[in-house]
């Protein structure tokens, strides 16, 4: 399978590491002369750019947060003056300030290439015609992959959301090859084909380019076999730069390729920010090592992954990061017990008759913290006998007793009735920190 650019993604590591301290340097001589928040903050700790001679004096530099984003919300982090930027994305803002990213004319020309060489490492070539299937607008999936595709000289179309029926209308009649999308809206899509009796003989996909919201390999297995394709991961996050971070080789489809000549990861200990070596799971810190408009310094992504520097068999030299399941926000103490998607997820995954679409609702009731499960099931089994709902759903709460220590409520509701399909959607939702707790649900 061809590599997009072979010349940095087969890069001897020394090579790669030489190039990334050049870069590093730069954005750090950059800021200081253009960031006064950066500014401010190394003064403080008594540091200057010659400061960083080698790759592991990174850890020298202070950590960047969210908040950070939102308090210098709309422009007090950009590098340039707003005349050079060429292109605004946000964060949806639901539950506070959105978060602003700038793009330069460079930056956007090196956006499109690592979205390209992500889209090239799931398999989309010129040939291809690709389906955009996220929405367009403020955040940056849609356009990342655009460009990308473009880039690539594939044939785009830029679909964005919708009904499934209209998605698949499409893929047949402008004969589809690849579509790009939540994993999530992809099982629908792939369901709504088993539900309106499509042939599968009927569509021309072979490759799933899927991102944005965490899925185990029991849904990628169910979205490949459903759809007849090969389905990837993809890593994104609009802080940095949106989609082309991170993507999966479909030959090995074991860890995510990071475009290390453009962003520099670090894993810490997400309670005490130590950077952890390679293997190690923890916190994925990023800082952009080219960006113009929006440079950001080791900003504290809140996934958690791990990083392997092992060569691949595709080739690439490029580190992997392991898949991303769970946020350090994502777990959620119950009554003294930690409870994440994931887990939930894998018990959702094993039962029959279960869509691995669902909704964790934590609340406090005298006192007491409660946990509903919502699922959503098949038509059939909400209309079938009443005794097989019933012992699914006893037997859905069971297992997940035993996997999480503690009993939820459970409650089985009608397919394509739970809103899980949006790039970052969230799974388990805290009414406990929004009534009085002073703490804000994250995005
Ligand atoms: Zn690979």
């Amino acid at each position: 399978m061809p590599i997009w650019n072979p010349r940095i993604e087969t890069m001897p590591r020394v090579d790669l590491e030489q190039l990334q301290l050049e870069r590093l340097q730069a954005t750090v001589n950059r800021i200081w002369e253009s960031v006064p928040f950066y500014r401010r903050r190394f003064e403080k700790l008594g540091l200057m750019p010659e400061h960083i001679r080698s790759l592991d004096d990174l850890r020298l530099l202070p950590f960047t947060v969210k908040e950070d984003l939102r308090t210098g919300y709309p422009y007090d982090l950009f590098a340039v003056p707003l005349r050079e930027v060429v292109r605004i994305h946000a964060s949806s803002g639901t539950t506070g300030p959105p978060t602003v990213g700038g793009y330069t004319k460079n930056d956007l020309r090196h956006w499109r290439e690592l979205a390209a060489r992500v889209l090239s490492a799931g398999g989309v070539t010129k040939d291809d015609v690709i389906q955009i299937s996220f929405s367009y607008g403020l955040l940056t999936d849609a356009f990342g992959f655009h460009q990308g595709a473009e880039e690539i000289g594939a044939s785009v179309i830029p679909v964005s959301a919708g009904a499934p029926e209209q998605q698949i209308g499409i893929m047949q009649d402008f004969r589809t090859t690849a579509l790009v999308g939540t994993p999530s809206y992809a099982l629908r899509m792939a369901e709504t084909l088993g539900d309106k009796a499509v042939p599968r003989s009927s569509l021309h996909l072979r490759w799933g380019i899927l991102g944005s919201a965490p899925w185990p390999e029991s849904v990628r297995k169910r979205i490949e076999d459903l759809l007849g394709i090969c389905a990837t991961d993809n890593y994104s996050i609009s802080e940095v730069m949106g989609p082309g971070v991170s993507g999966e080789c479909a030959e090995q489809k074991s860890g995510l390729h990071i475009n290390e000549d453009h962003l520099l990861c670090e894993i810490v200990d997400p309670g005490s920010g130590e950077v952890l070596p390679a293997g190690e799971s923890g916190e994925l810190v990023i800082t952009t090592l080219t960006k113009e408009a929006f440079p950001i310094i080791r900003y504290r992504t809140g996934d958690l992954t791990s990083l392997s520097l092992e060569p691949c068999p595709c080739g690439r030299t490029l580190a992997r990061m392991a898949r991303v399941f769970n946020r350090t926000d994502d777990i959620v103490i119950v009554g003294g017990v930690k409870m994440s998607p994931s887990q939930i997820e894998d018990v959702i995954c094993q039962m029959e008759g279960v869509e691995p679409h669902y909704r964790v609702i934590v609340d406090r009731a005298g006192g007491v913290d409660t946990v509903e499960v919502q699922v959503e099931v098949s038509a059939a089994l909400l209309t079938g006998d009443v005794r097989h709902l019933l012992s699914t759903q006893n037997l859905l709460r069971e297992r997940l007793e035993a996997a999480l220590g503690l009993t939820p409520e459970v409650k089985l509701v009608e397919a394509a009735t739970l809103d899980t399909d949006e790039p970052r959607c969230k799974r388990i939702v805290d009414r406990r920190r929004t009534e009085g707790g002073g703490l804000q649900e994250r995005e």
